[in-house]
């Protein structure tokens, strides 16, 4: 087991050394911003949606180091999703955080898995995915 915990440090470490699609993003046209005050993570969501899908997506924020890799590998995964591929995907993460199921053949995923016996840490893991779906529940903003 322990080259899957490798694996799964290095994946996190990662995502957090260099996050994915983190920054403003000039086109967004729809915004929400999260925390987690347990442990100091925040995060806002900048989507741009167009039709029913987000077209392009980004992060920023300040957050621990499980925050922002979760944040960083939801950015790569609801980038071209639909609405309802992207509560879809955001179930599947959830079960994954708070189970402990390993997914097969998803190692960023299962990357999270250990979050589950720290309840604590789940919001960390979920934080930028509760963001994303609330950013995209908001109505369009016009562009700035
Ligand atoms: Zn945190």
């Amino acid at each position: 087991m322990s080259d899957f915990d490798d694996l799964y440090r290095d994946i996190i470490l990662d995502h957090n050394r260099r996050p994915r699609n983190r920054g403003r993003l000039p086109t967004a046209n729809r915004v929400a911003t999260g925390d987690n005050p347990t442990c100091g993570d925040n995060c806002t969501v900048h989507l741009r949606v167009e039709g029913d899908r987000i077209a392009d997506i980004s992060f920023e924020g300040s957050s621990c180091a499980i925050a922002q890799a979760s944040a960083s590998i939801m950015t790569t995964r609801l980038k071209g999703k639909t609405a309802a591929e992207a509560k879809a995907a955001f179930a599947d993460f959830k079960e994954v955080v708070t189970t402990g199921n390993v997914p097969e053949d998803e190692p960023e995923k299962a990357a999270f898995a250990g979050v589950h016996a720290f309840p604590a840490r789940i919001k960390c893991a979920t934080l930028g995915w509760h963001t994303a779906l609330e950013a995209l529940n908001q109505p369009d903003k016009p562009p700035a």
